[in-house]
């Protein structure tokens, strides 16, 4: 039985426990625009077509998004909608080979097809994976490269989404948001950016970083009646004087004296220790345990129990104090800490000052990086040259694994046995459409994920499938909701809403880039995107324990269930600026991402490990002629740290590996 399992019991039937009857979701559901039958001719490339077209009960609908876009020669994978990221049809062979291997040790490959022989098979198409695959390219032009991915499209985290409107084709990003510090990245990373002809300062003049606030707009907090006592949208939080802030949130007296102390004068918790002493302290105190110290109340712990889901997947129980100082949240002030080395192992606490604005961002995010990498790989695969054009370039999936082209991507191939032959050549066996296929190998790179590979290769040495099997993905949903206009953002002053109780964390007007003829939304009354975040897990329990709870989650969760919170949600929270969910949602295309972030050591529960002894350093060594590369063996959720370890594992080749 799965550690907390009880917990996620007790969960779900609170969760049932809180369902209203029947009648009552039917009608809520027709206002919101769930309620009518729709036949397959109203879904113009799974968007509803028509005002008021907007019903998708069951399996109809945006759930069929599989739909074609005008002019296509088969399904192309950008533009479907509905249930994305890890999409039906992607997982059930990875969890076949999982029970197979608790049943009898690993996956029997003896009846597998003889698929050749290639120089490389890279098994995982995310960036690590096309990255480990262009830098031994680089190293071997003439090499014959087969990369393996079990989804319909390949960049892994780092996926597009379109949507077509009246003729128009809107842009979002399904996972990898945007190059993040990138002064901080390494040699080979701006190297691998160069070679695909990725100029950063393209971000200083494509990303318009007035737009919003020409427009008044802002972040804010939505109140919510089931914690708050009523629905109410509160602009500036964190931008405005906390009492002014404060003053027109719903919050008791007391509520409100909470929240200036903490943004103003919270008080030194551990008065009797000195910089250091308190640095350890914080690095072992959640957040939500150092709001305690310093005498908030329930409503401070309300207010922030989902502030961190975006970046951690947890709420401020599951995240180590000192690294929310790192990112400036208040609590801090009167503690006399100053930034430089601290104790905390986790990776995500950066100094106070990042060295970047956070504009590195592409219309559909980092899945340009991917797309980049699949158009040098694959010749053929998109026209043009540029970082400018690939972003309008239609990619041509039919050439992707072409027996001509020297590098091959063959997606919805699940691998599932990895052996190193000990005679000059490995092997890897995978299953597409059912049938299993072996390749021989001259070298393998595993960009997959760490916990999968103890299944393919189960003769690893122990202590080695132990390292890959510790950390847990940090599951996560990033959603994509094409509405009519933001003409309500703008009633509402708001452009980002976070929510302390919501569905969704957050919701945000998409990131206004306009790159190589793309123009970005023209102004509130043109068509946008708006992106929200939901990181499923199970506060109070070990950080391990959450993210196996939300990923059990997202595997359960229907596209019904969210499309109808994103309906009622963004009802709630616009319909005061003159939002009609029934009206204004044009689409929706659902992200869930069960296996999202890599695992970052968390310094409340994982023990600081001596340089070389980490579970990702263990993890990462070679097997043979078999290596392993993919963001999980950096423990570090960032692409940079995927390219970086494709190019350490190529790096191991050439010596000699
Ligand atoms: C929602 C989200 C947002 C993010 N935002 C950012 C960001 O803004 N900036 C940033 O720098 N980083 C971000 N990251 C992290 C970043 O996406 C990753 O570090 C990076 O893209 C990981 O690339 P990868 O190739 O290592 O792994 P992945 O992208 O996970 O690719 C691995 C691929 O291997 C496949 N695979 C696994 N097992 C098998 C198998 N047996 N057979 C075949 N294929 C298999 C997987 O399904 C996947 O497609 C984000 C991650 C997520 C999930």
């Amino acid at each position: 039985m799965m550690p907390g399992s009880g917990k996620i019991a007790d969960e779900m039937t609170r969760d049932r426990k809180s369902v209203p009857p029947a009648g009552e979701v039917r009608k809520r559901d027709r206002e919101l625009g769930m309620g009518r039958k729709i036949s397959r001719r109203d879904f113009l490339n799974g968007i509803p077509v028509g005002v008021g077209a907007l019903a998708l009960p069951g399996a109809s609908g945006w759930l069929l998004g599989a739909c074609t876009p005008p002019g296509a020669s088969g399904p192309y994978p950008p533009a479907l909608t509905g249930l994305r990221g890890s999409h039906p049809g992607s997982f059930e062979v990875a969890h076949e080979l999982r029970d197979r291997a608790a049943r009898t040790g690993s996956w029997d490959d003896t009846g597998a097809a003889d698929g050749g022989h290639f120089d490389l098979v890279v098994v995982g198409g995310g960036i690590s994976g096309l990255s480990a695959a262009w830098f031994y390219r680089k190293a071997f032009p003439e090499a014959r490269i087969l990369v393996l991915d079990n989804h319909d499209d390949f960049g892994g985290h780092a996926k597009r989404n379109e949507f077509t409107h009246e003729g128009r084709t809107v842009l979002g990003y399904g996972g990898t948001q945007s190059l993040d510090s990138p002064s901080t990245f390494s040699a080979e990373v701006h190297g691998l950016l160069s070679d695909l002809g990725v100029d950063l300062d393209l971000f200083f003049t494509a990303f318009d970083r007035d737009l919003y606030r020409s427009h008044g707009l802002g972040s804010a907090v939505f109140f919510g009646s089931e914690d708050f006592g009523e629905d109410r949208l509160v602009n500036g939080m964190g931008r405005r004087p906390a009492a002014e802030f404060a003053a027109e949130a719903p919050l008791s007296e007391a509520g409100r004296a909470d929240f200036v102390r903490l943004n103003e004068a919270p008080g030194d918790p551990w008065p009797e220790l000195d910089e250091a002493g308190k640095k350890q302290r914080l690095a072992t105190t959640s957040y939500e345990a150092l709001l305690e110290a310093l005498g908030m109340g329930a409503e401070m712990q309300a207010l922030y129990r989902q502030r961190t889901h975006g970046l951690f997947g947890m709420g401020p129980d599951g995240v180590p104090a000192l690294d929310l100082w790192g990112l400036g949240y208040p609590g801090f002030q009167d503690m006399g800490l100053t930034p430089g080395d601290h104790p905390s192992l986790s990776l995500t606490a950066k100094p106070n000052e990042d060295p970047d604005p956070y504009i590195f961002h592409f219309p559909d995010g980092n899945a340009t990086i991917a797309r980049l990498l699949a158009r040098k790989l694959v010749p053929g695969a998109a026209a043009g040259s540029t970082q400018e054009d690939i972003v309008q370039a239609r990619l041509d999936y039919g050439v992707l694994d072409r027996p001509d082209s020297p590098c091959r991507i063959r997606l919805n191939s699940t691998a599932v046995r990895v052996r190193e032959g000990g005679d000059g050549a490995a092997s890897v066996t995978y299953v597409q459409d059912g049938a299993a296929t072996r390749v021989q190998a001259g070298h393998v790179v595993l960009a997959c994920y760490n916990r999968v590979i103890p299944y393919l290769l189960p003769e690893l040495p122990e202590e080695q499938r132990e390292a890959l099997a510790y950390p847990p993905k940090v599951p996560l949903v990033y959603s994509n909701v094409l509405i009519r206009n933001w003409t309500s953002f703008v009633a509402l002053g708001a452009s980002r809403i976070y929510f302390p109780g919501g569905f969704h964390a957050s919701v945000s007007l998409d990131f206004p880039v306009s790159v190589g003829g793309y123009d970005f939304s023209s102004g509130p009354e043109d068509l946008i995107v708006l992106h929200t975040v939901r990181t499923p897990c199970l506060p109070g329990a070990s950080a391990r324990v959450q993210h196996a709870a939300g990923q059990h989650e997202l595997l359960e969760m229907g596209f019904e269930t969210f499309e109808r919170e994103t309906r009622n949600q963004l009802g709630r929270a616009l319909g005061p600026g003159g939002f009609d969910p029934a009206r204004d949602i044009l689409g929706l295309t659902v992200n869930r991402w069960p296996h999202g972030y890599a695992f970052e050591f968390n310094s409340l529960w994982d023990p600081p490990f001596a340089p070389g002894e980490a579970p990702n350093e263990i993890g990462r060594k070679p097997f043979g002629r078999i290596h392993i590369a993919n963001s999980d063996a950096a423990a570090y959720a960032y692409t940079q740290a995927a390219i970086d370890e494709a190019h350490r594992a190529v790096r191991e080749i050439l010596n000699g590996g």
